[in-house]
């Protein structure tokens, strides 16, 4: 590495190169004085561990200069541009982590008795408020912890309906553009997946679709904006043929950032819904968690949500319903322990609170401005998917590199360069090469431009034929360009002590 790098140390600059915290450390090394504990029974039976459980030992100033230096090789996006496609990365106002942390909410224990943690109970009640007003739909499941969780959620929800009227059902259809989670979510179920072709612009074949209804389909999972950026224009056609066949339309709700504040999916005939709190509501994303995707209910759908539940006591305080026996209703069961990412709840509702109603819809309408900002100044420089103008997110096609060698992965790589992170890649299956960058409101249009510049430049390099620069990168990345299949295939997740004597891998 150290070679590679052209520095003794192998540091590049003031970038570290950071091995293991177990190649550091020893174990005979602490970075606390405490005293020989003193002697004691042995309470274990002999079964207490005979071997050095084999911990690195570390002074504090090692210890914090590692965590900051892996932190460093973390792209963030308190750091730079992040407009991964469909993720909404945007950021995540520093108020909302102000009141996540007051005492009196950071320190609650889940197990509190509800009577103690009133106020705790008064704001996720406060915060589903806020959710159930802004989708014009009458009830929500707070509890999931991520959007895929919310599809399974709401699937569940809808499958117990269902059953309660005696009439299961077996297929689910979703458009072939679905985020992965999606078909993987109703299969989950125990869903037959059904796909539905786009149309050329873009949006379900509503034609196609009302074909593959019929009286075995339990549900409709739909994007809406979805997944190519677009508004489902023939939304309410698609939500009556699907109600009049006695299914239930599920909305992945990713991208309600979108529409916030303009539209209430309650309005589309939408029964059902996913929100991605750390998407639309600036919640840490968090790699991979925690998020929080509550699920807002139509009528139809509100008895079979699942517990726990926060209700109205008599006397103007709250009660937690913990079991389905507590229930008036007939939720389905339990989807997760105690009451959801709470965390969550409180940046969620912070955020919302301080952008106010008008701040909201300002805040979508910003979102699809910077979008068409980065559609029409990289007119001539990148091809779009779809013509016309899009939402949130704007989806190209590698039509732009065609016969130059250079591929939408070699330009997301090239980015990486320059400093911002790649767009989403390959996503949607449904356009080739596909890149769908995702600015978010929260960036200024000198972010946007120093982006479109970089993208201008790097688009005029690929069509010069200058294929070797874009084999090469990322050159400045801490790591070069991954084998990610392998990555992905045999991930090394397990750190075994290096045997004397053997040769290093
Ligand atoms: C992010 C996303 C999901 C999944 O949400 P998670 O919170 O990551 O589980 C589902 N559908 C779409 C369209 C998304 O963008």
């Amino acid at each position: 590495m150290s070679q590679e790098r052209g520095t003794t140390s192998g540091h590049r600059g003031l970038d570290a190169e950071e091995p293991l915290i177990f190649e550091q450390g020893s174990p005979d090394k602490t970075g606390v004085d405490l005293p020989e504990p003193p002697p004691h029974a042995d309470r274990l039976g002999g079964l207490g561990r005979a071997r050095p459980i084999g911990m690195p030992g570390l002074a504090e100033p090692e210890v914090v200069r590692h965590y900051l230096r892996l932190s460093r090789q973390n792209f963030c996006i308190d750091g730079g541009f992040y407009p991964l496609g469909s993720c909404t990365m945007k950021h995540n106002p520093r108020l909302n982590e102000k009141l996540a942390r007051l005492p009196g909410i950071g320190d609650l224990h889940p197990l509190q008795p509800a009577s103690t943690v009133q106020g705790a109970l008064a704001l996720i009640d406060a915060c589903a408020g806020w959710l159930k007003a802004l989708t014009g739909l009458p009830a929500v499941a707070m509890s999931p912890g991520a959007g895929a969780h919310g599809e399974l959620t709401g699937l569940m929800t809808i499958r117990a309906a269902l059953e309660d009227r005696g009439d299961a059902r077996a297929r689910v259809l979703v458009p072939e553009s679905a985020h992965g989670t999606n078909p993987a979510s109703a299969r989950f179920c125990g869903y037959r997946v059904d796909a539905i072709p786009a149309d050329r612009r873009g949006r379900v074949d509503v034609a196609a679709m009302k074909q593959k209804l019929g009286d075995d389909v339990a549900a409709i999972m739909l994007t809406n904006p979805n997944t190519c950026g677009l508004f489902e224009n023939d939304i309410l056609e698609i939500a009556a043929a699907v109600h009049d066949a006695g299914a239930f339309f599920y909305c992945d709700g990713a991208n309600f950032n979108a529409i916030v504040g303009r539209v209430r999916p309650g309005d589309l005939g939408i029964d059902c819904m996913h929100i991605n709190l750390h998407k639309t509501f600036s919640t840490p994303h968090g790699g991979g968690g925690p998020g929080a995707g509550p699920v807002v209910l139509s009528a139809a759908l509100a008895p079979f949500a699942p517990v726990p539940a926060v209700v109205h006591g008599a006397d103007g305080s709250f009660r937690i319903i913990e079991h389905p026996c507590q229930s008036d209703a007939k939720p389905f069961g339990r989807i997760k322990a105690f009451h959801g990412q709470f965390g969550m709840f409180v940046r969620a509702l912070a955020y919302m609170m301080s952008m106010g109603a008008d701040g909201l819809r300002q805040a979508s309408g910003d979102a699809v401005l910077n979008a068409n900002y980065l559609m029409a100044r990289l007119d001539g420089t990148l091809h779009p998917a779809f013509p016309g103008p899009c939402m949130h997110e704007v989806l190209f096609d590698e039509d732009s590199l065609k016969d130059t060698g250079v591929t939408t992965l070699d330009l997301a790589k090239a980015l990486i360069d320059e400093g911002f992170h790649p767009m989403t890649v390959y996503f949607p299956l449904v356009v080739h090469g596909a890149m769908l960058v995702e600015p978010t409101e929260t960036e200024s249009k000198e972010t946007l431009d120093a982006f479109i510049a970089s993208l201008e430049n790097l688009v005029a390099r690929a069509r010069s034929g200058d294929v070797r620069f874009f084999e090469e990168a990322p050159r400045l990345a801490p790591r070069r360009r991954l084998d990610e299949t392998r990555a992905a295939r045999q991930p090394v997740l397990r750190w075994r002590p290096p045997v004397p004597g053997a040769a290093a891998e």
